[in-house]
């Protein structure tokens, strides 16, 4: 019953990438959203002996968060359409798998009722999804999770601005004078370098 995910993943890496900018992040969503709508909804009717479809994503919008990666919002019970929220910190190379765990939990929500949150159908859908797509979906994504997947890298740049996070295997310029830059996406010059190790 379970599809075959290899061509995405193939694909995946190469356009995660080349994710350097807000329009590129959500055509990397969108990738995602393709990929997993029909064997979602399928494994979900499958094992919650009903038929379920994904709401319709109207939007998806990028976020700054750190401690909170998604959110999927549903304004009424009986809406068929919801807005998804990603977090630009989940898009580097390396952190595939995490990123798709985000989304996927995400359409978890945007497949069940308003109401469910972390109920029961919740945790039911994702030990499915876990099982037979061997994804690793969370209730709550840990920040240590995606710090591992970064542990490659050595610098974190952030804009003080945006929130836009870039990442560097070695002290470039950009790392060394962070105010001789401004951000290529707000025109700030406020950016936070971290080394990570
Ligand atoms: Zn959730
Ligand atoms: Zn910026």
């Amino acid at each position: 019953m379970a599809l075959d995910m290899a061509p995405f993943w193939a694909e995946l890496s190469p356009a995660l990438a080349r994710a350097q900018d807000d329009a590129a992040r959500q055509a990397v969503v969108a990738m995602i959203l393709r990929a997993f709508t029909a064997p979602m909804e399928s494994l979900l009717s499958q094992t919650l002996c009903r038929p379920v479809a994904l709401r319709r994503v109207e939007a998806c919008r990028l976020t700054r968060g750190v401690r909170q990666y998604g959110a999927c919002t549903i304004r009424r019970p009986d809406d068929g359409a919801c807005r998804l929220a990603i977090s630009r910190n989940l898009f580097f190379p390396g952190n595939e798998r995490n990123l798709v765990d985000v989304v996927c939990h995400e359409m978890l929500h945007a497949c069940l009722p308003a109401a469910e949150g972390h109920g029961p159908l919740f945790h039911k859908g994702l030990a499915a999804l876990n099982r037979v797509y061997g994804l690793r979906i969370a209730v709550h994504t840990a920040e240590s999770a995606i710090g591992e997947a970064a542990g490659f890298y050595r610098y974190k740049v952030t804009c003080g601005g945006c929130g836009h996070t870039f990442y560097y295997l070695r002290a470039g310029a950009l790392v060394r004078h962070p105010r001789r830059y401004r951000c290529a996406r707000c025109g700030e010059n406020r950016f936070a370098v971290e080394k990570l190790r």
